[in-house]
């Protein structure tokens, strides 16, 4: 049994979407941003909340878990700026509370959710695994330390581990069944397709001052789907005892800058967008972009939909939207 924690939120639940295929699946989720109606009926749910202990044993005491993916945490980084010990007691001290509950029931793999947040305003073009971390932004420091407690755990009680640190996770199942739905929504992708939809007035770009080419802030945006299966080949390699303490980006290796991604939007939907220039928002780096080398090589994952894909099956889910 795989105990997803946060399968009911945006990526969770497509990971679990794929899980149910080959494993038992558990979903412990407290639904506070997450939708009951995305979990799988293939998964077993319950409700709880991660920061609460009883609730953690009595998942561990309930089923014969053997792995736990963890996704439950929040992950907006203006909002971690205004409100810092809102991201330290979710991301961080829920997640102790976790993996002690782990440790006591000898449960030693472990799956975990992090972020190009990590690594801060990088010097590099292409960041890998080996740039350096130096977050600015309360949500990429909880997920620096979680990332550091891991590694403290893998040397005193042989913890296995596998970190992803997702670039900017984006798109939608194929079937249109499941896909990404925040209220409120902040993410870009979402709110071109909702102003295109004439679901809101205008879209604001957060800043055209910066140092890239068109001035806007530059993403490497990653279909759901491709992440859910790193987490699939991320599952196996823990399982088998390939992998025990690896941490691996997963992007497409390719920047579009937000002007880029409206233009794309625009030509994928055949809706012309409503744009206004607004100001810089706090804790935005100009430019993030992964190399996935090491996950290829090591694990065989790349990415296999293109930008274009993401706005697509996006642009079908909005249209349709069920949850
Ligand atoms: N962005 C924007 N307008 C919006 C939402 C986002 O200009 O309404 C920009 C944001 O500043 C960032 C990029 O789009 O440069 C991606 O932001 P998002 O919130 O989707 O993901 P993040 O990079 O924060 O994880």
């Amino acid at each position: 049994m795989i105990l997803v924690v946060g399968g009911a939120g945006y990526i969770g639940s497509h990971v679990v979407k794929e899980l149910v295929e080959t494993e038992d699946v558990v979903v412990l989720d407290n639904l506070s941003t997450g939708h009951r109606a995305a979990v799988d009926s293939r998964a077993i749910f319950v409700k709880g909340d991660l920061g609460n202990v009883d609730d953690v044993l009595m998942v561990f005491r309930s089923y014969p878990i053997k792995a736990v993916m963890h996704f439950a945490a929040y992950s907006l980084v203006g909002e971690s700026v205004v409100d810092p010990l809102k991201y330290y007691q979710n991301n961080m001290a829920s997640t102790i509370t976790l993996l002690k509950v782990m440790m006591r029931f000898k449960v030693k793999r472990f799956i975990f959710s992090s972020t190009a947040a990590t690594y801060g305003i990088p010097d590099v073009e292409l960041i890998d695994e080996t740039s350096a971390t130096m977050p600015i932004n309360p949500y990429g420091r909880s997920k620096l330390m979680v990332e550091q407690v891991l590694a403290d755990l893998a040397t005193s009680d042989g913890l296995n581990y596998v970190i992803l640190r997702y670039f900017n996770a984006a798109g939608a199942h194929e079937s249109s069944s499941i896909g990404e739905s925040h209220d409120p929504e902040t993410h870009l992708i979402p709110i071109i397709l909702q102003q295109l939809l004439g679901q809101r007035e205008k879209i604001s770009i957060y800043g055209a001052d910066y140092d890239t080419p068109d001035g806007t802030c530059i993403r490497d945006y990653i279909h759901v789907t491709d992440l859910a299966n790193a987490h699939i080949l991320a599952l196996k390699a823990l399982l088998t005892g390939k992998k025990g303490a690896e941490i691996y980006n997963l992007g497409n290796g390719l920047g579009f800058s937000v002007k880029e991604v409206i233009e794309t939007c625009e030509k994928v939907t055949g809706v012309k967008a409503n744009v206004e220039i607004a100001d810089r928002r706090a804790g935005d780096p100009a430019r993030l972009v992964a190399s996935s080398d090491k996950i290829f090589s090591e694990l065989g994952w790349k990415a296999e939909r293109n930008l274009e894909k993401i706005i697509a099956d996006s642009w079908k889910w909005h249209q349709k939207q069920q949850y």
